[in-house]
């Protein structure tokens, strides 16, 4: 990523918070934007109590107190951007923005199991641990705490956003999260691209929008005229199409990798899923969730065909190249 060496390139009156945590899944990067009336956060980061301290330091630098924090934009519901809700919400009582399909999560996080798509590996057969133990709020409640939170606004794709004297447009951006938005400022150039574009390729699941949904999403940040890209998790990019253009080829290499492991002879799910990742700790999750979202997607294109359970979740390739 082309990272400026500070973030002063960010318009007057906004202000990039990155935690110092680097490791996944690292506290999202805060972006605190200044009005009249105190100031509106977009994320909040994770919910340990150290991550939320630094967030009021933070804050603080630049003159407020957490009960200024009039707003708050949660990009999606998930525990690195929304976590320290349990503790802000204790200290200020803001509007709190979300896109509709992930407000049902906010509100009861225990419904991510499904987003985050937790089945996949007990229906291959591939999992090693008992279906209760896979839940992902214990997975992530010491890596990175969640909260729950009712939201009180929504965020419509389309729609339009204000916040101090800036007016964001709100772009939906699936494939990570049902309701993932990205927010462009177009006075400025200004592209918030949340988990859609950063340092790293998120993850993605079928029930968070899929692969196809992930490619459409960086479709419409493409034909944004942004000058400058602020993703959650890295620092502030001068070259915003790069960036996307780089998650594209990312996402489409590792469909060639797929396709090119079924080349050779069909596989049966977890065999495929071994074969593309090599990291034993990724096979519960994201590793079978993002490879269901590539068959879906060369299943719907008929380019696969995946037999089921009596077929041994065989994996076929119908084209020959
Ligand atoms: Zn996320
Ligand atoms: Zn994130």
């Amino acid at each position: 990523m082309q990272v400026s060496r500070n973030d002063s390139m960010l318009p007057e009156g906004i202000f990039l918070h990155r935690d110092k945590e680097t490791v996944w899944p690292a506290s999202a990067n805060v972006l605190a934007i200044k009005d009249s009336d105190g100031v509106s956060l977009v994320d909040v980061g994770c919910g340990h109590e150290e991550t939320y301290l630094r967030l009021k330091d933070f804050l603080s630098s630049h003159g407020f107190e957490i009960d200024d924090v009039h707003t708050v934009v949660l990009t999606h519901a998930h525990p690195d951007h929304m976590g320290a809700m349990r503790f802000l919400l204790e200290e200020a009582n803001p509007r709190i923005f979300l896109h509709p399909v992930e407000m049902p999560l906010a509100a009861d996080p225990s419904r991510l199991n499904h987003t985050f798509g937790m089945d996949i590996p007990f229906r291959y057969g591939m999992a090693e641990i008992p279906r209760e133990r896979a839940d992902i709020i214990e997975y992530f409640r010491g890596l990175c705490p969640m909260a729950s939170a009712e939201a009180t606004h929504r965020l419509l794709p389309g729609e339009e956003l204000r916040l101090g004297g800036y007016c964001f447009q709100i772009v939906e951006t699936p494939g990570h999260a049902n309701g993932l938005v990205s927010l462009f400022e177009k006075r400025t150039g200004m592209l918030f691209s949340a988990d859609a574009v950063g340092e790293v390729v998120a993850w993605y699941a079928p029930d968070s929008g899929g692969l196809i949904g992930f490619l459409e999403g960086l479709e419409r940040l493409a034909v944004l005229p942004a000058g400058f890209l602020v993703p959650s998790h890295g620092g502030v990019s001068v070259r915003p199409a790069e960036e996307i253009a780089r998650t594209r080829a990312y996402l489409l290499r590792r469909e060639e990798k797929i396709v090119r492991e079924l080349a050779a002879e069909p596989l049966p799910f977890p065999d495929l899923v071994k074969r593309i990742f090599k990291n034993q700790l990724i096979h519960l999750f994201p590793g079978p969730q993002i490879i269901q979202c590539h068959l879906d997607k060369l299943e719907a294109e008929g380019r696969v065909r995946c037999h089921g359970p009596e077929g041994g979740f065989l994996v076929e390739l119908l084209e020959r190249g």
